[in-house]
């Protein structure tokens, strides 16, 4: 198999499954527990706080630990709306992932006010028309720092500032970015951060926010005193501890296995456009992460693309998910103005630092003959 779609999901670094392994066998105390076979289970959990917040340069009362991204998204935005009811507007974009947009739609739902901010045919922001949007009753303005489809880096640091000075909380969805790009939270003005533990080597069902402390914080799983108040439920030891791991190897592996993934991804981009005709980058050319391609490839839907390269034990994305048996072209591809047929032939190819160069020598093999394979059936089912 060659996986090319780590923005779906990683595999579990080993380093991280071995850090885990103990507090899934013999270290199974309850981090509460006033014991010291407890106490080891809390330290774990307070180590890992620390790795995190290494990563992400803040300090660890900034973090807590969550369920999985969406969690982290849910209860930031839900904070917000509690902490001042009579500010009854939120400020998203259109590119964001569903859970920021359906959380969206239903506050709306629920008589919230959403402004839904366009971006380009590069799937950037207008920084204008965000201050533009900003109002007096505006509870939280949510922008994610890198767009899971096409990777697309929003200016986050100057939204944050456009927030900052109008006195509105500023929340970013930075489950696709932490790990991939440097994040120095000590010189933002971001009050409340998103991320995801499978995004980055760690496994699934762990995540993390980060609250500026600052800011005021109102919980969205009421239960227990863990994570200082501020989220009710027993840690999920073993996978907080592989997440700890997990940020300290990203740490680790900022400068030089990123710059790797980097040198993957172009190989792989420029040695597709060289070799196929008509296909074009989706997003913005350089402001992107660094291990992710988004193709438009002209004449090709791309589930048939799909199921052609699964035969062939490839792994990618398609720009359209397949509802209800109806083809429904991406929302951050539509954002973007792109024709419903450019959506429909395109395809993500999302790098990680388990890619090697024989993987993308592979596929720049395969690629090429399915893309043919698919064209030639097109042409002919349209000849017939
Ligand atoms: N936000 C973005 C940008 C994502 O890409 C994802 C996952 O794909 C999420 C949020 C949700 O994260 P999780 O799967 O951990 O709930």
């Amino acid at each position: 198999m060659i996986y090319l779609d780590n923005n779906a999901t990683t595999q579990v670094d080993p380093a991280v499954l071995e850090e885990m392994l103990p507090y899934l066998q013999e270290q199974y105390g309850n981090p509460s527990s006033a014991y010291s076979f407890g106490k080891r289970a809390a330290n774990a959990v307070s180590k890992a706080r620390e790795q995190v917040a290494t990563l992400l340069k803040c300090d660890p009362s900034e973090i807590l630990f969550t369920s999985c991204g969406t969690e982290s998204d849910n209860s930031a935005i839900q904070s917000a709306l509690l902490l001042d009811p009579d500010r009854k507007h939120l400020v998203t974009s259109k590119v964001e992932h569903s859970a920021i947009i359906r959380h969206g739609e239903a506050l709306a739902r629920r008589g919230y006010e959403v402004t839904w901010l366009d971006v380009d045919s590069e799937g950037l922001i207008d920084l204008d028309a965000l201050r533009q949007a900003i109002r007096e009753d505006t509870a939280i303005v949510s922008l994610m720092w890198a767009n899971n489809e096409t990777g697309v880096l929003f200016p986050i640091a100057e939204a944050a500032e456009i927030c900052r000075s109008k006195g509105t909380l500023f929340h970013t969805d930075a489950v696709q970015a932490v790990g991939k790009i440097d994040i120095a939270l000590e010189n933002l003005p971001i009050n409340l951060l998103s991320l995801s533990g499978h995004k980055l080597h760690a496994p699934k069902g762990v995540a993390a926010l980060y609250v500026n402390r600052k800011t005021r914080f109102n919980a969205y799983l009421i239960g227990g005193g863990q994570e200082n108040k501020r989220r009710g439920g027993t840690e999920n030891t073993a996978s907080i501890v592989g997440l700890g791991k997990a940020a300290e190897l990203a740490a680790a592996a900022m400068e030089d296995e990123n710059g790797r993934v980097r040198e993957l991804r172009d190989r792989f981009e420029q040695g597709l456009l060289e070799l196929v005709p008509s296909v074009q980058v989706n997003g913005h050319r350089t402001r992107r992460l660094p291990n992710t391609s988004n193709l438009a490839i002209e004449g090709i839907d791309s589930e048939g693309m799909l199921l052609l390269l699964d035969q062939r034990g490839v792994c990618c994305s398609a720009g359209s998910a397949c509802t209800a048996g109806s083809l429904e072209p991406s929302h951050v591809l539509k954002a973007m103005g792109y024709s419903i047929d450019r959506a429909r032939g395109s395809l993500r190819f999302s790098f990680s630092r388990f890619n090697t160069e024989s993987e993308v020598a592979q596929v720049l093999e395969i690629i090429p003959r399915a893309v043919e394979k698919l064209r030639s059936m097109n042409r002919g089912f349209l000849a017939a």
